[in-house]
């Protein structure tokens, strides 16, 4: 029989499985304590249980804890990316981010990914899993152990498609934000879907606090489908729809992020275009100069395309801002550090 994972199950799950072992209900909330407030990767550290009761949760659980196999530090702005292996061999990575506003923890949802968009490393090699709650959580831990330095936001941006692995990025948010674990603000988690529209709608009605970025990359479906092959199966008409419903079940305003990428989506008709499709919505969009990866062929934006870009959003009205790049001294895109240690 193969072991609970303990660290993905939430507190009634603990404390019923506790219960279920013959002891009261608060030993569990004192395990849950241990696992989500003090980060424990044993049993042998929780020092208010009685070793036979160790004893018998080590026989019965495992407790995931990531290894970290790499961390690259950013000499410019403080910027960390790990590589973290799993419990099975298969790697991801994070990113911490040191801002004013506190340390912001990017994180993978799956190992690998299989949207397949033209610009992106993460997907090239395809999914080969769902990361579990515990291995979204055990990102954030990992790194806050290792800084000794709090986390205060986590953008759910790395490697994977988070609405891809609904029920278990359902969990992971549940327990990074509720008051027994790290307790972090829904408003400082964000969760970035390249649009897929019934998840999209099922996260609306969840009527969470939390950001929800979409990847929009392009004003019209046709350009749309020609970088992100999703599109297909999702029009743009029925994300922005489900854009809109998640802003009138959250009062949340959405995050369009928009990869620019030379002479395919930053001219000044795609940025007219762009207003036209976003006229009259509460949102804000991020530009993002594309990353250029190594197996494709895109290249940047020239810095005037950008600002002229900006420039004409902002003259029709749309809040807009051009990310920071971060740690650009340490790896290309993401899901390239992972890319580059599976070909090692
Ligand atoms: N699957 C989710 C989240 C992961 S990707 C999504 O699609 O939103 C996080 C963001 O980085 C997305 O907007 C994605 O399109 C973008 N991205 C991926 N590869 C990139 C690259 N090479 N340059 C710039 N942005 C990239």
């Amino acid at each position: 029989m193969s072991k609970t994972e303990i660290k993905s199950l939430t507190l009634p799950e603990v404390e019923q499985l506790l219960v279920s072992m013959g002891e009261k209900p608060f030993r569990g909330r004192q395990i849950y304590g241990w696992l989500h407030r003090r980060l424990a990767v044993s049993f042998e550290e929780m020092t208010d249980l009685s070793g036979k009761l160790k004893k018998a949760l080590a026989e019965r659980c495992e407790i995931t804890a990531l290894k970290t196999e790499t961390v690259q530090v950013s000499k410019i702005d403080g910027t960390r990316k790990y590589l973290f292996a799993l419990g099975d061999g298969n790697m991801i990575e994070s990113v911490l981010m040191r801002y004013q506003h506190g340390n912001s923890v990017c994180i993978s949802s799956q190992a690998g990914c299989r949207m397949g968009c033209k610009f992106c490393a993460s997907t090239l090699d395809g999914l080969v899993r769902n990361l579990t709650a515990a291995e979204m959580l055990d990102q954030i831990y990992c790194i806050q152990k290792d800084t000794g330095e709090r986390v205060s936001h986590v953008v759910v941006m790395g490697t994977g498609e988070p609405l891809d692995n609904f029920d278990n990025l359902f969990t992971f948010i549940s327990m990074l934000t509720d008051e027994h674990g790290l307790h972090i603000s829904q408003r400082n988690l964000t969760i970035s879907t390249c649009g897929i529209v019934p998840n999209m709608r099922k996260l609306a009605d969840k009527q969470l606090q939390l950001t929800l970025a979409v990847s929009l990359h392009a004003p019209t479906q046709e350009q749309r489908e020609g970088l992100m092959p999703v599109a297909g199966k999702y029009p743009l008409e029925q994300v922005m729809d489900a854009a809109r419903y998640y802003f009138s079940k959250t009062g949340r305003r959405i995050t369009y992020e928009y990869a620019l990428v030379g002479g395919q989506n930053d001219g000044p008709k795609d940025a007219a275009a762009l207003a036209g499709l976003l006229k009259g919505q509460n949102c804000h969009v991020n530009l993002i100069p594309v990353n250029p990866v190594r197996e494709r062929d895109y290249v940047q934006s020239e810095r005037e395309t950008i600002v002229n870009f900006k420039n004409k959003l902002e003259k029709c009205g749309i809040n807009v801002t051009i990310r920071r790049e971060m740690g650009r001294d340490i790896d290309g895109a993401c899901g390239q550090l992972r890319k580059r240690y599976a070909e090692r």
